[in-house]
C-alpha cells in the first residue's frame, strides 16, 4: 500500500469514526442527551481534591467532564460549573503531574503485561484479599441476560455485603438490544443490592470463528478503535451508566500496539486469571471472568457452584466480593 492510500484510509477511518459518533449522539433516543463527546486531558480541583480529566462532553446542555480520582480509580461526571481551576494538559504532562498514583501505576503495569496475544493487562487483584473480584462480560447476544448470576449473588451476600460489587464489561451492541435487562440491572443498583463498575468491552466486538488470533477480535484489519472505545462510552452515558477507567479486550485478545493505543485513552485493560468456563480455578484475589449474555452456561453454572461451596465462608465474612477499582487500588497503592 502506498503512502497516498494509507493517508486516504486513515482519513476515511477518521471521517467514519466521527460520523458514527455523530450518528449515535444524534439519532439514538436514550434518556440522556450527550453531545460532542471527546478526549480532553487535564486537572481540576473539586472540594480540595485533584482529579484527572479524561473526556469532555455537553450533557443536557452543560459542559461536563469525565474525571477520575487517581488515588481511588473511581470516576465521576463533573459539570464545569462545579470544577475549580480546570487546567488543560497533554497526556504526558498529566502522567508527570500524577506520577506514583495508583491509577498511573496500574496503567503502566498493564502496558508491561501485554506481550502475549491473550490476557493482557491486570489479571489479578490483591492476593491477600479474602475473596474475588467478579467480572461479567456482556458481548453482543440475542439471548437474555443470565439474571440468575445476580439473584444468586444477592441471595448469598444478603446482610453480609450490600450492595454486592460486580464489574460488567458491556458492549454497545448488547445495550442496543437489551433495554429491559439493562433497566433491571439499573433497578438493582438503585435498590442498593448491587454496585456495578461499568467496563468498556467495545461497541461491535467483532470476531471470526476461523481467523487466527493475530487478525481476530480487535486485531481484525480495518477496526476503528476510536469508535470502539469512545462509541461505547458514549452509549453508556446515554443509557445513564458511568464509564469506569477499565477496559476488557474482546476474547481477551490484543497485541502490544493495540494495548498501547487503548492505554493512550487513559483506560486500563483488565484480563482474568480465572475464566471459569475454561477450567481456571478462582484463588484469593482472583479476577474471575464469566459471561452473562446467555452464551456460557458452563461458566454461569461453575460460578453458582463456587458461590454455594463458599456459603459458610461468606457467612463468616471470610469470602467477599471486591470492587474492581478498590482491588486495583490496593494492588498498586504500595509499590
Ligand atoms: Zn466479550
Amino acid at each position: 500500500m502506498n503512502r497516498y492510500n494509507i493517508i486516504v484510509n486513515r482519513l476515511s477511518a477518521g471521517i467514519l469514526s466521527c460520523f458514527l459518533l455523530f450518528f449515535i449522539s444524534t439519532f439514538c433516543t436514550a434518556q440522556e442527551v450527550v453531545k460532542n463527546y471527546s478526549i480532553y486531558t487535564g486537572v481540576a480541583k473539586v472540594q480540595g481534591k485533584e482529579l484527572l480529566l479524561l473526556r469532555k462532553m455537553e450533557k443536557s446542555g452543560q459542559l461536563t467532564y469525565l474525571a477520575v480520582d487517581p488515588q481511588t480509580l473511581s470516576t465521576q461526571l463533573l459539570p464545569a460549573s462545579v470544577a475549580v481551576a480546570v487546567k488543560q494538559m497533554n497526556w504526558v504532562a498529566t502522567q508527570t503531574y500524577f506520577q506514583n498514583t495508583p491509577y498511573f501505576r496500574a496503567l503502566s503495569a498493564a502496558g508491561k503485561q501485554s506481550l502475549a496475544l491473550q490476557d493482557a493487562g491486570i489479571t489479578r487483584g490483591y492476593p491477600k484479599e479474602k475473596g474475588i473480584t467478579l467480572t461479567i462480560d456482556l458481548c453482543p447476544s440475542h439471548k437474555p441476560l443470565d439474571r440468575i448470576i445476580f439473584t444468586s449473588l444477592i441471595a448469598e451476600f444478603k446482610k453480609i455485603e450490600q450492595p454486592v460489587p460486580v464489574a460488567i464489561s458491556i458492549t454497545g451492541r448488547w445495550m442496543l438490544t437489551h433495554t429491559d435487562d439493562l433497566n433491571w440491572l439499573k433497578e438493582l443498583v438503585a435498590k442498593k443490592e448491587i454496585d456495578i463498575t461499568w467496563t468498556d468491552h467495545t461497541f461491535n466486538h467483532h470476531f471470526s470463528l476461523t481467523a487466527p488470533l493475530k487478525t481476530n477480535f480487535l486485531l481484525e484489519p480495518g477496526t476503528d478503535l476510536n469508535f470502539e472505545i469512545l462509541g461505547t462510552e458514549l452509549a453508556m452515558l446515554q443509557h445513564g451508566l458511568l464509564p469506569s477507567v477499565f477496559f476488557r479486550f474482546p476474547g481477551l485478545v490484543s497485541d502490544q500496539r493495540v494495548v498501547d493505543k487503548v492505554l493512550s485513552y487513559g483506560i486500563i485493560p483488565i484480563g482474568s486469571d480465572a475464566w471459569l468456563a475454561k477450567g481456571q480455578q478462582a484463588a484469593p484475589g482472583s479476577i474471575v471472568l464469566i459471561h452473562g449474555n446467555g452464551n456460557e452456561e458452563i461458566g454461569v453454572n461453575d460460578f453458582i457452584k463456587l458461590l454455594k461451596s463458599k456459603s459458610a465462608d461468606i457467612m463468616g465474612k471470610q469470602w467477599m466480593m471486591y470492587d474492581l477499582s478498590e482491588s486495583v487500588e490496593d494492588e498498586f497503592s504500595t509499590q
